[in-house]
């Protein structure tokens, strides 16, 4: 199956616990004020790609052992199909690559998937694509509502756990701050820089600041229109 990506990092730290696969689909209707990743916003941009070539990012990151895959975006739920193939995908070689190593093994990796709909817009149709997750972070970004708690921008974001995997992994996390950084920087592609993560209020016109003092100037920003 097709769907159209923003991108991929790996290791990906600032979204979930530990080491994880970051996957971001393109497009994003819901048009929060202030997001960070408008550049995400457009279903036409980004660049196509197919569930099984996710899938084999995927199995790298395995081999690696990697703690998890974060799914955002962009709205994954605006390509419903797509995201239920590739978690179930994800599971799949998950509990297989769990099956060969035995608990000798390292623990499992979970699934986590970013949603900008709030718990009461998860229609039985979103919902079933959410079905291979372990914990989904729910809820409209809002400028006005910063937050330190853990992986969420705004305070009204909610970490939902769905599993026992999701449960154990997120539950110590649902009311207190990340354990690492909140932010991580990429490697530049074609002149252009990546930052991942949900920054504090305030914390990407201090990198500006601070860039602009080394001589380093953006010439667009996805978190300005
Ligand atoms: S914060 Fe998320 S849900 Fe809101 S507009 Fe940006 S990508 Fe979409």
């Amino acid at each position: 199956m097709e769907l159209r990506l923003d991108g991929t990092h790996y290791p990906l730290e600032t979204l979930g616990p530990g080491k994880r696969l970051g996957v971001w689909f393109q497009g994003c209707s819901l048009a929060c004020p202030g997001c960070m990743s408008r550049h995400t916003w457009d279903p036409a941009a980004g660049t196509p790609a197919t569930v099984a070539e996710v899938l084999a990012l995927w199995r790298r990151a395995l081999a690696d052992g990697a703690d998890g895959l974060t799914v955002s975006g962009g709205e994954p739920l605006q390509q419903a199909a797509a995201l239920a193939e590739l978690l179930a995908g994800a599971a799949r070689l998950r509990d297989g690559a769990r099956r060969r190593e035995g608990s000798a093994g390292p623990h499992p990796a979970d699934l986590l998937v970013y949603t900008g709909y709030e718990p009461g817009e998860l229609t039985p149709e979103r919902r079933a694509a959410l079905g291979g997750a372990d914990a989904v972070i729910t809820g409209r970004y809002r400028a006005a509502e910063p937050t330190p708690l853990a992986w969420r921008g705004s305070a009204n974001q909610r970490i939902v756990p769905l599993t026992p995997l999701g449960t154990a992994r997120y539950a110590p996390y649902l009311t207190r701050p990340a354990p690492g950084p909140r932010l991580q920087v990429g490697p530049a592609v074609d002149g252009e820089l990546r930052l991942y993560g949900v920054p504090l209020r305030g914390e990407l016109a201090e990198l500006e600041r601070t860039l602009k003092r080394s001589g380093v100037g953006f010439t667009e920003r996805s978190w300005r229109p």
